[in-house]
């Protein structure tokens, strides 16, 4: 019998929960969840033309999706839903934390000429561009802008997402038409449908 508890004894360390411990493997993202990130805030204004402010034309579009989102069923975290000054880190930290599933920066951009006008979604890792490709897809075709598609870009947001991410800037903030839209039409409602038709086409439902 000796033998079999010297076995014992020398076998014990390989069934060892401490020694051969799997490695954590990470929380599995919550099903069906967005993060949302009104981008810029507080102060930070983002780009801006005349009284209309990047920061919270954005933030006016990220709360529209929020709502449009949890009413077709969405799980949805927002980085800020308010006028509050977030560093890069505060936004992919919350995202990170809450382990939404997709993230999409909202933002828009800006141009000295007021003449431009385009649709593109920025990018960092390979397992963004799907989702990048398809907001960019999606603004350009309901907003009727030309689609400049997606672009890599080393943003401290998409660096650190531990999901899909994406920044979307729908259109030029900057130019004059979109200004007027902005007054006198439904124009951000309708940025906040594109990105839920995205964010639908990308889940596939
Ligand atoms: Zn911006």
């Amino acid at each position: 019998m000796k033998w079999k508890l010297l076995a014992l004894l020398l076998l014990f360390p390989l069934f060892s929960p401490t020694v051969y411990a799997a490695k954590p493997t990470p929380p599995a993202p919550v099903p069906n969840s967005v993060c949302i990130d009104a981008g810029h805030g507080g102060t930070d204004i983002g780009t801006r033309n005349n009284d209309l402010t990047e920061k919270d034309v954005n933030l006016d579009v990220a709360s529209r999706l929020e709502t449009k989102l949890t009413e077709a069923g969405y799980t949805v975290f927002m980085t800020r839903e308010g006028d509050e000054t977030l560093s890069n880190a505060d936004r992919y930290n919350h995202c990170n934390n809450q382990r939404a599933a997709i993230l999409i920066s909202v933002h828009h951009n800006g141009s000295s000429d007021s003449s431009v006008d385009h649709t593109m979604a920025l990018y960092m890792k390979k397992s963004d561009q799907k989702l990048a490709r398809t907001v960019a897809e999606k603004v350009s075709s309901q907003l009727l802008l030309p689609n400049q598609g997606i672009s890599r870009f080393a943003s401290g947001v998409l660096l650190k997402a531990d999901m899909p991410a994406t920044i979307s800037e729908g259109f030029f903030l900057t130019n004059t038409n979109e200004y007027n839209l902005i007054k006198t039409t439904d124009r951000l409602d309708q940025e906040a449908n594109a990105l839920l038709s995205a964010v639908q086409t990308y889940f596939g439902n």
